[in-house]
């Protein structure tokens, strides 16, 4: 397993459109692997591919409290097939878009089909957090961020704080 650098926003990797993977073999399972354990040490409690460069359609998650008891999911060409008209908000932040937090409405349930480690079809129903988590993964494998949800005065304040963060850490190395 290997350490992976998370791409922070305004990077347009971020804003590309991940394509849907062929075979879950062993390159796709150290992908998974690799995702985890970039996901753990940040720590997050989802990475899509796309956050460390890898324009797959490849998602991992651990929503678990204890950090003693992981409770891995890989989810491999993850596709919502139904969602509840109910919505629910969540406080939502991003490994790419680093110390931003908003508030955003989305489906509270939904059922998910994908692929597992393994490769074997699943199908799981996930409402709460599970549910807002799996959506903001499948959306970034859409080239969607959370902040897209807001308003363009308060995405384009964000952004522009990225951007301006991202100039002065270049200063600094330079
Ligand atoms: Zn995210």
């Amino acid at each position: 397993m290997a350490l992976k650098e998370i791409k922070i926003l305004p990077d347009k990797i971020l804003r590309e459109k991940s394509v849907p993977v062929e075979k879950v073999n062993n390159e796709i399972r150290k992908l998974m692997d690799d995702m985890l354990q970039t996901m753990y040490a940040a720590p997050g409690i989802g990475l899509a591919a796309i956050q460390i460069g890898i324009p797959k359609r490849v998602v991992v998650m651990d929503l678990s409290k204890d950090k003693e008891k992981k409770d891995p999911f890989y989810f491999v060409n993850p596709e919502i097939v139904w969602k509840s008209e109910n919505l629910v908000s969540y406080e939502e932040g991003c490994l790419s878009i680093p110390n931003q937090f908003a508030e955003i409405d989305r489906p509270e349930k939904c059922h998910v089909k994908f692929l597992d480690y393994f490769g074997k079809q699943q199908l799981i129903k996930a409402d709460g957090l599970f549910s807002t988590c799996i959506q903001h993964e499948i959306d970034h494998l859409n080239g969607i961020l959370f902040i897209d949800y807001l308003s363009k005065l308060k995405k384009n304040m964000i952004i522009k704080k990225l951007s301006k963060q991202k100039k002065e850490l270049e200063r600094i190395i330079v």
